[in-house]
């Protein structure tokens, strides 16, 4: 027999384990509903329907529709009202869910079921025509929005205008019959854009709403938020049906959002605000400022104390901060919504270590309750603090998200973007934003509006990104259209310099320098929880002693990849390095490398320093020599002189090294295959310098790693090594030291993986090189792919991309395949990672289960890397 799917569950049916078919949102509205809370009742739109609605080609297919129209009639019964009945009208919002909170990037739709007649009725049964109004714009509006896919802008438009003609600033103070007025111009401009009447009819609407929803989840803003939180496309929203209750029915009612502590700092403390006379969207939106909840408390006690003592139940029984939306219809509380808060990093760690106190989770939960991208925002820069001290504020706002912020102002999330990919930094100001904004507002260090209090949607969307914020800077006179704003008595134009503290609200009107962080207090209490847990070692990618001393001082447990032709950037020492690529003759070439030999090796010297006995692996040379050859004429110039050749030989000899495709050119081992006398030179530098250091630290267990790039034959493998071992086994011999060393090879080619039994007979260790290998194996240039993967993600092709989210899948499969035959032939072979994915937690997570030694990855990266194997090995125990 086939059992039809359900799609649609009361809220009284479903629980909060729930989430993956309910959506969050769903799944706590039934678990509040289950917990006794004052919840307005209502039944949910399951993922699994959203799945089938794009299945069926973008239709709520028949079987859906009939269940939809069952829960309705359950909801009448529950609630005692009526959908469409003018004498007791059922009124409904109707709101996106998915399994991960993804705030104001999905749509809402407030007060559906009021239709010409139903909002006559409403008026007089409620004794309130100006409420009754309010609420039906307000309907119009937000439908209208949702499926016009216009904007929230279009029809605030005409609100300002009608405030305007009425000579009044609030919406508040806007009759019923302005309001009656405005939805007539609503539903006309609905008629313009869609060439049809809007829907009186109150089942047209609902499944008008639930299409919308569903069809939001797919929406630009949507997938962009996907896209940088890692969540699949496949999930799915949930749509909540819910019955209404009113905030905006006069002055003995309201709406509010709350969390149990405070989002920017973690403080324990109720943190929240609210507006008398208002819906739930006038808050979020930013539209008026609100009032800090405390005060609600002389305003509502009874409302208040209800709220506290539910606060207290639900981070009780959730044990975690919430964010909760209440709203109080005539003096009576109801809960529209609880989740998990989104906070700050900073609030993330003191939460998580305070809860520990508490007794209220244990430290592997504490672990895995923090973001490991979200260290992301602690890890970067802070103003320095003399600078600060002598800066002058022009002015002061909402401290909304924390952090330290200078650029260049910019005045549209459409410039924000594109200034920020030209390499400005930048900082967006806006009246206020919009979920519209969202990819602006990721590239901008910095994001500054005139509106909205700390839970608009600039300073929840900023707060969840880790990006600077300052909210609600009602002193600006700004001026969108000419781009530009004064504030305190300064005119600031496009492209001027601003910094914004985030953690004070503070704005100056100059640039301000900033400072590196560091880790301590509770970062560093729950790093070190993190490393009780962890099985990963965490390695970094370092070619200077000072990024290697950096890396040490987030954690680092060694050198996982030091690049050695990326010590010859610098403008002193790169013109070695071109003399030694543009040599003709092994005598040329050995001149070039005696010249390099010192300099690796004090380089060498200062990284085994740095790292302090931790293992350090280097790499032998790999530049595509393009990177390398000089292009402009001073350079030839220069370089001809000190090789005593002409010019213009010189240039015939850069012709001739030309490459049609140099990244899979004359480059890694073949370098040393060819040129043998290149190998020569790095071993001794990487051995005399060990030998040195050890004599300088002798209870340091110094064991070099010299590492072999882009290898795909074992025979490429055994002519370097050979190399290595006789140049360093004479050395080491000469010296009498005991010196230990290991010889191993990056994974980086398919080949190499595929033949990895093989190549384990001759290397002691394996790196994956997952850039190369992901360009190789996807066939695509790791430099060009930006310019397609735009395609790629609009037509839902790729949802990540595969040079920073390990395709698990494809690649994953080989560097799965390579571990396990490397295993085979050496059981105790060393595993690593050291492409671009070693410090991506996603990625990290495959490497625990795949059981590789280490990861690693660029120094900024390290604690994420530390957090996110600690998440990994408590999630999957090995
Ligand atoms: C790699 O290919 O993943 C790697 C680490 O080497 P590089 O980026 O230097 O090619
Ligand atoms: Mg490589």
């Amino acid at each position: 027999m086939i059992v039809s799917k359900k799609f649609v569950y009361l809220f009284s049916e479903g629980n909060g384990k729930m989430r993956e078919l309910l959506g969050g949102k769903g799944a706590n509205l039934a678990e509040m509903t289950n917990l006794g809370l004052p919840v307005p009742q209502g039944f949910t739109v399951t993922t699994e329907a959203c799945t089938q609605y794009y299945a069926d080609g973008g239709k709520i297919n028949d079987e859906i529709q009939a269940e939809i129209l069952k829960y309705i009639t359950e909801l009448e019964k529950i609630s005692g009202k009526k959908f469409g009945d003018p004498k007791n009208p059922l009124l409904v919002s109707v709101r996106s869910g998915a399994r991960a909170s993804m705030p104001g990037m999905m749509d809402t739709i407030l007060n559906l079921g009021l239709n010409e007649e139903v909002v006559e009725s409403f008026a007089k049964l409620t004794n309130n025509p100006r409420f009754a109004y309010d609420s039906y714009r307000r309907f119009i509006q937000m439908y209208s929005d949702v499926v016009m896919e216009v904007g929230k802008k279009y029809f605030e438009e005409l609100i300002d205008k009608m405030k305007e003609e009425k000579g009044v600033k609030l919406d508040t103070e806007l009759d019923a019959d302005d309001l009656k007025e405005l939805a007539k111009q609503f539903k006309a401009e609905y008629k313009k854009a869609k060439g049809v009447e809007f829907p009186s009819d109150p089942v047209e609407q609902l499944m008008g709403a639930v299409k919308a929803v569903f069809r939001s989840w797919d929406n630009p803003r949507a997938i962009y938020y996907r896209r940088m939180n890692d969540i699949p496309s496949s999930w799915g929203t949930a749509v909540n049906v819910q019955a209404m209750v009113f905030g905006n029915m006069g002055d003995t009612s309201g709406t509010g959002v709350a969390f149990t502590r405070n989002p920017s700092t973690g403080e324990k403390k109720l943190y929240g605000e609210f507006l008398m006379n208002a819906q739930g969207e006038d808050v979020v939106a930013g539209v008026r400022t609100p009032q800090t909840i405390d005060q609600l408390a002389k305003i509502m006690p009874d409302a208040y104390n209800q709220f506290v003592k539910i606060c207290g139940i639900l981070e009780n029984h959730y044990r975690d901060m919430q964010d909760m939306e209440f709203t109080i219809e005539d003096k009576k509380l109801y809960m529209l919504q609880t989740r998990n808060g989104k906070r700050t990093a900073a609030a993330a760690l003191k939460i998580a270590c305070d809860l520990v106190e508490e007794g209220m989770i244990t430290k592997q939960e504490a672990v895995c309750m923090v973001d490991p991208k979200q260290l992301d925002a602690l890890l970067h820069p802070q103003f320095d603090a003399a600078a600060l001290k002598k800066a002058q504020p022009i002015g002061s706002a909402l401290p909304a998200s924390p952090g330290a912020a200078c650029g260049r102002v910019v005045f549209t999330a459409e410039d924000a973007t594109e200034w920020a990919k030209r390499g400005e930094k930048v900082v967006l100001c806006r009246l206020e934003t919009s979920p519209e904004d969202i990819e602006g507002m990721h590239y901008s260090q910095g994001i500054l509006t005139v509106r909205g209090g700390m839970t608009s949607h600039a300073a929840v969307v900023a707060r969840g990104m880790g990006t600077c914020c300052v909210s609600g800077c009602g002193d600006i006179k700004m001026d969108e259209a000419n781009k530009k704003f004064t504030l305190g008595g300064k005119t600031i134009s496009e492209g001027d310099y601003i910094s914004l503290d985030g953690s004070t609200g503070k704005i100056y009107g100059e640039a301000i320098p900033t400072v590196p962080a560091s880790i301590s207090g509770y970062f560093g209490t729950l790093m070190g929880w993190a490393d009780e847990f962890r099985q990963l070692k965490v390695r970094t990618n370092a070619d200077t002693p000072k990024d290697a001393k950096q890396a040490a001082s987030f954690g680092a447990e060694g050198i996982g990849l030091c690049r050695t032709e990326h010590m010859f950037f610098d403008t002193d020492r790169i013109a070695a390095m071109r003399e030694m690529i543009v040599s003709e003759t092994e005598e040329q070439r050995r001149t070039a490398l005696a010249k390099l030999l010192p300099m690796q090796r004090g380089d060498f010297e200062a990284l085994y320093e740095a790292m302090g006995g931790y293992a350090v692996t280097i790499r032998f040379l790999d530049p595509p020599l393009h990177e390398f050859l000089p292009t402009a004429e001073d350079d030839i110039v220069a370089l001809a002189g000190e090789m005593k050749m002409s010019v213009q030989a010189l240039k015939d000899v850069i012709a001739s090294l030309h490459e049609f495709n140099p990244m899979m050119g004359h480059r890694g081992c073949r370098l040393a295959v060819s040129y043998p006398e290149i190998a020569e030179m790095q071993t001794t530098a990487v051995i005399e310098a060990a030998i040195n250091v050890k004599k300088k630290h002798s209870d340091w267990d110094i064991v070099p790693e010299i590492m072999i790039p882009l290898v795909g034959d074992i025979k490429e493998l055994q002519y370097v090594k050979n190399v290595v071992t006789t140049t360093a086994d004479a050395i080491i011999a000469k010296s009498g030291s005991s010196l230990h060393y290991k010889v191993g090879t990056m994974i980086e080619i398919p080949r190499a993986a595929l033949t990895a039994d093989e190549i384990a007979k001759e290397a002691e260790f394996f790196s994956f090189g997952t850039n190369d290998l992901t360009q190789m194996t996807f066939g695509f240039s790791r430099d060009d792919a930006g310019k397609f993967l735009e395609a790629y993600y609009a037509k839902k092709i790729y949802e990540n991309d595969p040079f920073a989210k390990l395709d698990q899948i494809g690649v994953g499969k080989l560097v799965k395949m390579a571990s396990d035959l490397g295993k085979q032939t050496r059981p105790d072979i060393k595993l690593g990672i050291c492409g671009e994915h070693g410090g991506d937690p996603s990625t990290i997570e495959f490497c625990h289960k795949v059981g590789l030694t280490y990861v690693s990855c660029s120094p900024f990266r390290v604690p994420i890397a530390r957090l996110a194997a600690a998440q990994a090995a408590i999630k999957y125990p090995r």
